[in-house]
């Protein structure tokens, strides 16, 4: 099964294990975090993993809490 990274379309290939698969992976082309979500072998969604925005995020939060 193969899915399209959604930001450089390269044709990532993911083992059979992928069929039933909720969550992340990398695309091993530019290294882009993907939320993915697959059944029956079937690409259902293909997104941004919002991980690393949350993160950050919240190290900015914590930044300006210090500098008040
Ligand atoms: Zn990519």
């Amino acid at each position: 099964m193969k899915l399209n990274c959604v930001s450089c379309g390269h044709a990532v290939d993911l083992r059979n294990s992928y069929d039933h698969y909720e969550g992340q992976v990398k695309c091993f082309a530019c290294g882009t975090l993907l939320s993915i979500r697959t059944e029956d072998g079937q690409v259902r969604s293909v997104a941004y993993a919002s991980s690393t925005p949350q993160i950050s995020n919240s190290a900015t939060q914590q930044a300006t809490a210090d500098f008040a």
